[in-house]
């Protein structure tokens, strides 16, 4: 397609934003780069005293041609303030590279993501390494994560990994956070693993009504430990954490509360009681009006050495 032709078909989209009273997102993507563009930067280059490598002329021409189509964008009549811009690469490197070459350019809000990610661990730890590093750095304003969903698999997926990227990094909370050790030889069995994982989907199941009901709950913190000789550290420094039995201990859980030892559990229902002491905790200090009537029931049933 020839430059006056792209040119054209880029008006016609913009004022139909214009007319409707949208902000557009101009992506540049390398796969489908402005080859005129590109082309015209390799010649000039090859001018160059020390000519750049062919990497760097192509990150310059996707940077260049973010920028000119946001500049056509305003002269067609979009208010500069309606402009989201995006350059998507597919290796983390490049997605890097690129905008940070086009950060300090404008004030326009970018959008991050690496494009063709690839699918399962490979594309979430991609995508995850890209976004990271230029979030740290104050660059990008919105993100997408982009997966090849396996075979009946949930597109959501892409959202969950988006929000846990911005939740680890603690620019967002989504969901209360469950930190699991990773077992050891302490451990005889994968309970704990299984238990770790019983609570984190208890949790996102539960948030669509807690986040009305208890403003703050998604920043909670809950650990879930293999064994009780350094699971209480962890427990601890969680809101509420539980500590499971390890191999030749004592069968006993114990709880601790906003780090204190709330109570120990035994038996074969370790799991339904630690979510009932959750749901309790939930209520007592994300409900709003148990918040302002001070401690609920539960702190009361639950003193130390009371089970
Ligand atoms: S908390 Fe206990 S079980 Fe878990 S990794 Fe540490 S020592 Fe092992």
């Amino acid at each position: 397609m020839g430059q006056k032709r792209r040119d054209e078909n880029f008006t016609t989209i913009v004022k139909v934003a214009i007319d409707r009273d949208k902000p557009v997102r101009i992506g540049v993507n390398w796969g489908s780069l402005d080859q005129n563009l590109l082309t015209q930067l390799m010649d000039e280059n090859a001018q160059r005293e020390e000519p750049l490598d062919a990497k760097e002329v192509m990150l310059n021409a996707m940077v260049e041609s973010a920028m000119r189509s946001a500049l056509l964008a305003e002269e067609v009549g979009l208010p500069h303030d309606r402009i989201v811009l995006s350059a998507k690469m597919s290796q983390v490197q490049d997605l890097i590279a690129v905008y940070r070459k086009l950060a300090p350019l404008s004030d326009y809000p970018l959008h991050l993501g690496l494009t063709e990610a690839g699918m399962g661990a490979k594309g979430i730890v991609a995508s995850t390494a890209g976004l990271a590093v230029l979030l740290q750095e104050g660059i990008g304003d919105t993100i997408r994560v982009s997966l090849t969903p396996a075979p009946d698999g949930d597109r959501a997926e892409e959202v969950r990994v988006a929000q846990q990227v911005l939740q680890a990094l603690e620019f967002r909370s989504f969901l209360p956070q469950v930190s699991a050790c990773p077992g050891c030889g302490r451990t005889t069995s994968t309970f704990f693993q299984e238990m770790a994982d019983e609570i984190q989907s208890y949790l996102r199941n539960q948030m669509s009504e807690w986040k009305v009901r208890y403003p703050g709950v998604e920043s909670m913190r809950v650990a879930v430990m293999g064994c009780v000789v350094n699971g209480p550290g962890e427990s601890k420094h969680a809101d509420i954490g539980i500590s499971l039995p390890g191999s030749a201990e004592e069968p006993k859980a114990p709880v601790y509360v906003d780090g204190k030892l709330a109570v120990t559990l035994k038996g074969s229902l370790i799991v339904e009681e630690f979510i009932e002491i959750l749901n309790s905790y939930v209520d007592r200090r994300y409900g709003t009006e148990e918040a302002a009537g001070g401690p609920g029931p539960f702190m009361t049933a639950l003193e130390p050495g009371s089970q």
